[in-house]
């Protein structure tokens, strides 16, 4: 059995190629880097890697981890500027026994000695968006951060071993130095070759509060089906915070099993995740809590469609 379960729609793509890879027997690190990457690249998607938003000083600051199940090795970056593949230098990072999550310049000279490829990040579309939310901010006193999408997936090979992976540019806006759950084992990822992984996308400041992740895969040991393990985590995380604060933040997560069984949660409208497995072919969903079960329905062409459009329309100066 092999599988892939990845946030949002934007991942579809990189699940594609990861899903050929594992055909062919291929390890499940090399799989979901691949996958991640190709979303890193892709400069219409404004929350990860290049074309990605910036915080409130126009920097692109990225976060991204790398899990290996087998060996429980964790490698992250956070507020890493100027390289393009934060993914691929947390994997790096993942091999080292110590020091193996950096921050802000720390990072940065280490994927330097180590030869990652340097690349401005901020793209001419990045800066228009910015741009317009500095005029939406003073115009209309709208909140700043809105805008933010996770990449996040679990991956499992034909040998049975998983890993977990994330890439992120946070929430835009965010204030220099801020690091949300994604770069965090436990919060935007967990996982365990023994059991499964989850990963996170939504609002890391609430996601941590429950290191939720980690609390999927406890849940999915116990014996819960990802489905369960899932809707479980996210509704009580959901009631806590509201119980406590008043409100919650967005909740959105995705797991599998080492038998390659699925499952997703949220508590927004219209979350997307993309799925392939040997069963599957690479498919997008979406998803929606309906009374604290989460109800997927296959995405039509015309929302595919619309996506890819909006996604690369031009865009002006407002
Ligand atoms: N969880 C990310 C963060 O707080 C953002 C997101 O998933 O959209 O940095």
């Amino acid at each position: 059995m092999w599988g892939i379960i990845a946030t949002w729609r934007m991942a579809v793509e990189g699940i594609t190629k990861a899903d050929e890879m594992l055909k062919e027997g291929a390890d499940a690190g090399d799989a979901i880097e691949t996958a991640i990457k190709e979303v890193e690249d892709f400069p219409y998607y404004k929350s990860v890697g290049y074309g990605g938003l910036p915080n409130e000083e126009m920097e692109v600051e990225l976060d991204a981890a790398y899990m290996d199940g087998d060996t429980l090795d964790i490698g992250a970056v956070a507020a890493i500027k100027d390289y393009a593949n934060p993914i691929s230098i947390a994997r790096r990072l993942s091999h080292e026994k110590v020091n193996c999550m950096l921050v802000g310049e720390g990072a940065e000279k280490f994927a330097h000695k180590e030869g990652f490829e340097r690349k401005n990040m901020l793209t001419d579309r990045a800066k228009i968006h910015y741009r317009n939310r500095v005029k939406e901010v003073q115009q209309q006193e709208i909140k700043p951060y809105s805008g933010h999408d996770t990449v996040g997936m679990v991956c499992l090979d034909t040998h049975g071993k998983m890993t977990a992976a994330t890439s992120t540019s946070g929430l835009f806006m965010k204030k220099k130095g801020r690091v949300g759950d994604s770069p965090i084992s436990g919060s935007g990822f967990y996982v365990d070759s023994k059991v499964g992984g989850a990963s996170a996308t939504g609002l890391g400041e609430d996601l941590m509060k429950g290191c939720i992740s980690y609390e999927i895969v406890r849940l999915m040991k116990e014996g819960m089906h990802p489905q369960e393990a899932c809707e479980t985590a996210v509704n009580k995380l959901d009631e806590e915070l509201k119980e406590r604060r008043g409100k919650a933040g967005d909740l959105s997560l995705i797991a599998m099993n080492n038998k390659g069984e699925w499952g997703v949660a949220t508590n927004i409208e219209g979350f997307s995740f993309a799925i392939a497995t040997e069963n599957e072919k690479p498919i997008v969903y979406l998803t929606k809590n309906v009374d604290g079960k989460c109800i997927h329905e296959v995405a039509s062409q015309e929302w595919l469609d619309n996506y890819m459009k909006t996604r690369t329309a031009p865009l002006e100066e407002k």
